[in-house]
């Protein structure tokens, strides 16, 4: 709804607001109706309890971090996720005092268990990590978390509930950027966080932002007032999202439900044309590697037919034989594939992190935080899959 405000017929209908004692809408700040039915049919997706939209993706993460670590908390992250989640909890939370361990996501159960401190408040990690495009053993990591005591929080932007749904593995908060697949028309940007219910937050003494009075708001125990399914959401909306106010516009909202009514559709679709591209590329004389869980070869094979059954989303990682000049010339060579950073989307769309979103690193840098001079992330839209393995075809004569 289009609108910064609702009216009440008396001061006491709106002091029961107030009190959070009524359901209802006062201030587009916080809550508004277009926004809560968009976020009830994601939460609805992930099979969760409770859920939320915000301003954007990165939004998601920090609110869903912060809203149960604050200055003398400690993370434990896998170091495979988005590059701007990693410099959101690697520098700005830090500078917030909340400390984090990153580790490898192909982490065992020990190592991920001995980096839980008595401080830990949350472990998290990506289910297909951007770029990389690692698979998280989700149902490992989450054991992990919860024999630490502390919740797991899984970032599925890229799988979407269509292809994964976190919580039946063990995940307690889920996070989203709704800027990539469930928009999926380059439209809005956006981001959701759901939470399972499952985290029981009164087992230990770690949480109690939620477990003990919220000064702030008339001495409210969340817990107690909304139950193990409503705690989590309800705090972040009544106290983080009244402070910080980094609420989606409800016109972004609808953008995001034109986007959901179709995401089952879509995410077969990107699905089986990356795997023919795929297969196209693994076979092709002048491709050095190929990084996607669905075909057998990968790495993340095993746990791609674990988690991701139905498909492993739209993007595909490749290097080309020759080097970042090489790669260069393939890029300026692609015609069906937009040159940009962003990903997942409707039209395909590639870029080389050597020369556009990591140039200022030398080769060695780059080999050194696992990207290949000669990578090229490629997005494969809603095209016709032939369509696009034949643009490759002719763009990798070049290469
Ligand atoms: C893009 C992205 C984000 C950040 O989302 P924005 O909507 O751009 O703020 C977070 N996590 C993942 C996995 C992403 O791909």
């Amino acid at each position: 709804m289009q609108s910064t405000t609702f009216r009440y017929d008396t001061s006491e209908d709106m002091g029961k607001l107030f009190d959070l004692e009524a359901e209802g809408y006062f201030y587009s700040r916080l809550q508004n109706p277009t926004n809560d039915t968009v976020a009830a049919k994601i939460c609805a997706l992930e099979a969760g309890s409770a859920a939320m939209l915000t301003s954007s993706g990165q939004a998601a993460n920090f609110m869903a971090l912060f809203n149960i670590a604050g200055a003398g908390d400690h993370i434990v992250a896998s170091s495979s996720i988005y590059g701007g989640t990693f410099n959101l909890i690697g520098t700005t939370m830090k500078r917030m005092g909340v400390d984090v361990t990153f580790l490898s996501p192909d982490s065992t159960y020990e190592e991920i268990r001995a980096a839980i401190r008595p401080n830990t408040k949350a472990v998290f990690g990506e289910t297909i990590a951007n770029p990389a495009l690692t698979v998280l053993d989700i149902e490992t990591w989450a054991k992990a978390a919860h024999d630490g005591g502390v919740p797991l929080v899984i970032d599925n932007t890229f799988a979407t509930p269509v292809l994964c749904r976190p919580i039946e593995h063990g995940a307690d908060i889920v996070t989203h950027s709704t800027t990539k697949y469930m928009d999926g028309h380059g439209a809005s940007i956006g981001g959701a966080i759901i939470d399972s219910g499952n985290f029981d937050w009164t087992q230990n003494d770690r949480f109690p932002g939620l477990t003990t009075p919220d000064e702030s708001y008339h001495g409210v125990v969340y817990t107690e007032k909304f139950g193990q399914g409503g705690a989590y959401i309800t705090k972040a909306t009544s106290q983080l999202m009244r402070d910080l106010g980094c609420v989606q516009s409800p016109q972004n909202a609808f953008y995001i439900n034109l986007g959901l009514e179709s995401l089952h559709l879509r995410m077969k679709r990107h699905s089986e044309t990356a795997l023919a591209v795929a297969q196209f590329l693994d076979s092709h004389p002048k491709v050095e590697a190929v990084q996607y869980a669905g075909l057998p070869g990968d790495k993340y094979h095993a746990l791609a037919e674990k988690y991701l059954p139905d498909g492993c989303c739209g993007v595909v990682s490749f290097e080309i034989k020759g080097g970042r000049a090489a790669a260069e010339r393939v890029m300026k060579a692609l015609k069906t594939a937009a040159i940009e950073t962003h990903v997942a989307d409707a039209r395909s769309c590639c870029l080389h992190p050597a020369s556009a979103t990591h140039r200022q690193m030398t080769d060695e840098q780059l080999t050194e935080c696992g990207i290949s001079p000669s990578m090229i992330r490629f997005s494969c839209g809603l095209e016709d899959a032939q369509d696009l393995i034949d643009d490759l075809a002719q763009a990798l004569e070049q290469a």
